[in-house]
């Protein structure tokens, strides 16, 4: 008797939702989860669709100046549509991005999984987002197309000419030391060293910092006016990067001749004897330019 009354009682309070009339207990947003669960769309037709621009030369994606990735800029958009929709507080989490890129290049299809969760309820969603490639030539490209630079790394030697294993270690370390936007413009082979041009000042000096560091020497920088450009004065910076000259204790070629080195004399040339005949000798500057060294001491 006394049980029949409770389950009375019990039914008295039952609650049913308002859509679908299920019984339930729990409401979100005034409906039963699954009815809540339906009337939610994380993306809307409009959030399906973004565009992009890809450099038709070096295949980078951009947007804007800011170099990127499909999937990225999927992502991001996706995040944002949905917090946009649903509150900026709003969990959302993007998984399994996949690209496919269209024939002809001009589009892209990205599938993804979204998930977030909205009124305390976990949402899951698959999706298709189509992206646009606008198709163009990056600043960087464009700049590699027209020659540009804006600094020369010089490497020479002092007293002497650098090694072609110094100056294919030089290469081998300014190439590495390269950022992302960085490239070298062009190179060339003087009898005296090499030079090479660089797009940035900021690249050149890190390039020479770089190349000291390893090899040894120092560098320094001079700029020269170029020209104009939005009012504002276009500089042109050589970096001259100087590597160490011999040491005592080197061995140097000139000719048939084999002489170690025992004294530098600054800005003159070097003491030192001739290791065939014994003989003390000295060597002028200009004479040193044709010296190879033997038994380089890095
Ligand atoms: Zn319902
Ligand atoms: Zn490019």
């Amino acid at each position: 008797m006394k049980e029949k009354k409770e389950e009375r009682k019990r039914a008295k309070w039952r609650k049913f939702c308002p859509k679908c009339g299920k019984q339930t207990d729990e409401f979100f947003d005034s409906l039963c989860e699954d009815c809540f669960r339906q009337g939610i769309t994380l993306l809307e037709p409009q959030d399906r669709e973004v565009s992009l621009n890809v450099c038709t030369h070096c295949g980078s994606y951009f947007k804007g100046k800011e170099r990127t990735s499909i999937e990225a800029v999927v992502a991001d958009s996706v995040r944002k549509a949905i917090r946009k929709k649903y509150g900026s507080d709003c969990a959302v989490e993007i998984t399994g991005l996949r690209s496919e890129i269209e024939e002809g290049e001009r589009r892209a299809r990205v599938f993804l999984v979204a998930n977030a969760e909205i009124e305390g309820v976990a949402i899951e969603e698959r999706d298709e987002v189509a992206v646009i490639l606008n198709r163009e030539t990056c600043e960087r490209c464009g700049r590699i197309a027209g020659g540009y630079y804006a600094g020369i790394v010089q490497i020479r030697a002092e007293c002497r000419v650098p090694t072609d294993d110094e100056l294919a270690a030089a290469e081998e370390i300014a190439y590495s030391s390269l950022g992302e936007e960085d490239f070298v413009s062009k190179e060339q082979t003087l009898k005296e060293g090499l030079d090479i041009y660089v797009s940035s000042m900021d690249c050149g000096r890190r390039i020479s910092r770089a190349i000291v560091k390893k090899l040894g020497g120092s560098f320094s920088k001079s700029q020269k006016l170029y020209g104009r450009k939005d009012g504002r004065d276009i500089y042109r910076v050589s970096f001259s990067v100087r590597l160490p000259g011999f040491k005592s204790g080197e061995v140097v070629e000139i000719g048939d001749k084999q002489i170690s080195v025992e004294k530098i004399v600054e800005g003159k040339g070097i003491e030192g004897e001739d290791i065939n005949t014994g003989e003390s000798v000295f060597v002028s500057k200009k004479e040193l330019m044709r010296a190879k060294i033997l038994n380089p001491k890095y």
